[in-house]
């Protein structure tokens, strides 16, 4: 039986980042060089493939340092901890391997340089997220404001003639930080900002990517977990773009193929955390019941990398 035809358009740059490559890597190199069991505080990163690929090798994940038997080795995720826990881990003599990814930290400086200013913090981003968790924690409590939505900025109640600053998550939304920052601007005059929105790189380059084919694909889908950010807001920037019908998977086999249903075209990606043999993985599934043509759009290329920690080098 002749199979039908079905487009798909690969959004590029897509997958895995710099930071989440490194702290793949630094999982690894510590399981190679020092052997198995590494503990992991949290996910390393917001993926079960990559999760359980890495349990396979020796890593043993735990939410909390209590878990972690004392003078073990202990890696941090890429989103980063707050300042509690590298003391917490010090304290009970682990041997702590950081992998928050450079552009987290460099958030984690921001925060400690507003304050040391004297100024408020405004932090924007998603409660809970292990990464506003980690920038929080860097500051003493109650010293950073969380606001998540454009609502919350019109709400706030803060002294005009304070000194404000705000920060944002690495993830989020370029348009909807976008508002929400406009709105505390015309709010508070005064505020400071980052001289280059903390939204990193590669959430800007895979949105950008997205934007780039939503309009043209009849369905789109995000490989990602739901607890990754930067995927659950690829599917909102697809559907916000021109794509409505834009769902996550985790995997090939999470596809419903009724929602391909009449589809000619169909937009892939993947978030920060999903590596591409899901991809391929989603390809070859679709190959098995479609005519495949593969149109590859890239808005940019990537070249960014982060070396490791000294210990992991040579
Ligand atoms: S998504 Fe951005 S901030 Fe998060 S790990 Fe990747 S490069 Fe770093």
């Amino acid at each position: 039986m002749k199979k039908p035809p079905l487009t798909i358009f690969l959004a590029g740059p897509r997958g895995f980042c710099a930071g989440v490559e490194r702290a793949v890597q630094i999982v690894e190199r510590t399981i190679e060089r020092f052997g198995p069991p590494v503990y992991v505080r949290h996910e390393i990163v917001h993926n079960r493939f990559v999760v359980e690929r890495l349990e396979r090798s020796g890593a043993v994940f735990v939410e909390e340092l209590a878990a972690v038997p004392e003078g073990a080795f202990v890696v941090f995720s890429a989103h980063g901890v707050p300042k509690a826990v590298p003391a917490e881990a010090e304290a009970r003599h682990l041997i702590a391997l950081d992998a928050t990814c450079p552009l987290v930290s460099k958030v984690h400086r921001e925060a400690e340089h507003h304050f040391a200013q004297g100024r408020r913090v405004i932090l924007i981003g998603h409660a809970g997220h292990p990464e506003v968790v980690g920038t929080m924690g860097q500051l003493p409590a109650d010293a950073v404001l969380l606001v998540e939505t454009v609502e919350d900025a019109t709400r706030i109640e803060l002294d005009d003639a304070a000194e404000l600053a705000y920060i944002t998550q690495t993830t989020l939304s370029i348009e909807d930080t976008h508002a929400i920052i406009a709105v505390l601007k015309a709010r508070f005059p005064r505020l400071h900002g980052p001289k280059h929105e903390d939204i990193c790189y590669a959430t800007t380059n895979r949105q950008s990517a997205v934007k780039a084919i939503a309009r043209r694909c009849d369905r789109l889908l995000v490989v990602g977990a739901p607890n990754s950010s930067n995927s659950v807001r690829l599917v909102e920037v697809a559907r916000q773009g021109g794509c409505p019908q834009a769902a996550l998977i985790g995997r090939a086999r999470d596809i419903d193929w009724r929602f391909l249903e009449g589809a000619r075209s169909l937009g892939l990606t993947a978030g920060a955390s999903a590596p591409e043999i899901l991809v391929e993985e989603v390809v070859e599934l679709c190959r098995q019941r479609y005519d495949v043509a593969i149109e590859e759009v890239a808005v940019t290329r990537e070249e960014v990398r982060f070396n490791l920690p000294r210990a992991l080098i040579a």
